[in-house]
């Protein structure tokens, strides 16, 4: 037998679980009959019923670490399966998105009708519980999220996502260098809504499992369009994309990104891989392995929003990077702040003696544009050049020369 389900067996009137206990662990019943009641704060007991063979008691604590809510005593000789709450953990891990979602809304929801039900001492006072339960679920911040899930999902399959280019300028000759594609999401009813609030929804749903091929699709489109556009004012343009956690759970990363440029003329180095520092630090050694395979096939790796996640530098040597995003909060203070001023010098520095190449995000004006210019720092990408902008728009903006003034 499985050792995560192995047998556990009671006397009648043992005590099997105690109310306000905490457990790790639920029980399917084998063989015998538990009695499940709750103790009032006066001592009365309430008994909410019996349960045997084939029931399961002890539910909650698979999923949270809160209290039992009720006591469990045996009426007869019992037998009890255990599932513990590591194993269940793992499967809940495993299975659909979806599920583990609902899963969770639904015991939050039973939590909070609980908790209500138990402030109104007075039971006949105390709302029906489907009314309490429409309440709870109305409040919750989870259905909300399953409900932009499904329009995501629905919004992703009827085309209302697409991607807006952010040029990224070469600084020390003026030339467009390449450019971000950033995810955007046109809801018929709402509008745009910000890709910082339905990436995250797209990464718990794994929907962006879906995404991902197409973000690369896109991304090389946009590189072809440009080199064929404007063949003398860029010189091999990349195109950043966004990566999530998700994208090193599965092997499938460099199988995508090798496609995405399949029958083109792009090259694999065109394709800049954006990965934050807290994506990489959540599962180095895989994230290390899935890396270390793309840049065998040259492409390249930046890391996004650098500064900002991880306080140790040391990952820098262990994972194959080849440039560093300096993240825009330390753009917006430089200026002011001789502080900010000095970490930037030193990201521009360490970047140069790792051979790394770096790009400042979030440049604004001018003035930033000529410290990071004398500072040494290679690329820039802000509003100052440009706006995130629809791909013909990129097009004509590869055409013309960029000028600093
Ligand atoms: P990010 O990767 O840090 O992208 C840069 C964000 O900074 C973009 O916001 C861009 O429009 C904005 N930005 C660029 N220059 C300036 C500037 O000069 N001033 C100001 N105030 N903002 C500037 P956006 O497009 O709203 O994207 C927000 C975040 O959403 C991105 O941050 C990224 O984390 C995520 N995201 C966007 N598209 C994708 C995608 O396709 N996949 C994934 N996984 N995440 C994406
Ligand atoms: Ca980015
Ligand atoms: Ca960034």
């Amino acid at each position: 037998m499985n050792k995560n389900n192995i047998l556990k067996t009671y006397k009648a009137g043992d005590i099997i679980m105690s109310q306000g206990d905490h457990g790790d662990y639920a029980y399917i019943i084998e063989e015998g009959r538990v009695e499940i009641y709750i103790e009032k704060e006066d001592g009365e007991k309430q008994v909410f019923g019996t349960r045997g063979p084939g029931s399961m008691i002890g539910e909650m604590a698979l999923i949270d670490s809160g209290p039992r809510t009720a006591s469990i005593r045996a009426i007869k000789d019992c037998k009890f399966l255990i599932i513990t709450q590591d194993d269940f953990t793992r499967r809940l891990n495993e299975s659909d998105p979806i599920v583990r979602m609902t899963t969770e809304v639904i015991l939050t929801r039973y939590r909070d009708t609980l908790s209500r039900a138990l402030i109104n001492k007075d039971r006949k006072q105390s709302a029906p519980t489907e009314s309490v339960e429409l309440q709870s679920a109305a409040s919750s911040n989870a259905i909300e999220q399953v409900k932009m899930a499904n329009e995501l999902k629905e919004g992703f399959e009827k085309g209302q996502l697409f991607f807006q280019f952010q040029p990224i300028v070469d600084i020390q000759n003026n030339r467009l260098a390449g450019f971000e594609s950033l995810m955007r999401w046109n809801h018929p009813e709402r509008g745009f809504i910000r890709p910082d609030i339905f990436i995250p929804v797209a990464e718990q749903t794994g929907l962006i499992h879906e995404m991902t091929p197409w973000l690369l699709s896109e991304g090389a489109k946009a590189i072809e369009a440009v080199q064929k556009a404007a063949p003398d004012m860029v010189d091999k343009p990349f195109a950043s994309i966004n990566l999530s956690s998700n994208n090193f759970q599965k092997a499938a990363l460099l199988k995508e990104a090798k496609k995405c440029i399949k029958n083109t003329d792009i090259k694999p180095e065109q394709i800049h891989l954006e990965i934050t520092e807290r994506v990489l630090m959540s599962n180095p050694e895989k994230t290390r392995l899935i890396l270390e395979e793309l840049e065998q096939d040259n492409f390249h790796i930046s890391i996004d929003d650098f500064g900002t996640g991880y306080s140790s530098l040391s990952y820098l040597h262990n994972f194959p990077i080849h440039t560093l995003k300096i993240d825009r909060s330390f753009v917006l203070e430089m200026m002011e702040n001789e502080k900010s001023m000095a970490l930037i010098k030193s990201m521009i520095a360490l970047g140069n003696n790792m051979n790394m190449s770096i790009i400042a995000e979030g440049i604004e004006h001018k003035q930033e544009v000529i410290a990071f210019k004398e500072l040494g720092c290679d690329m820039i990408q802000g509003y100052y050049f440009s706006r995130p902008l629809n791909l013909d728009d990129l097009i004509e903006y590869a055409k013309k020369p960029i000028i600093v003034d």
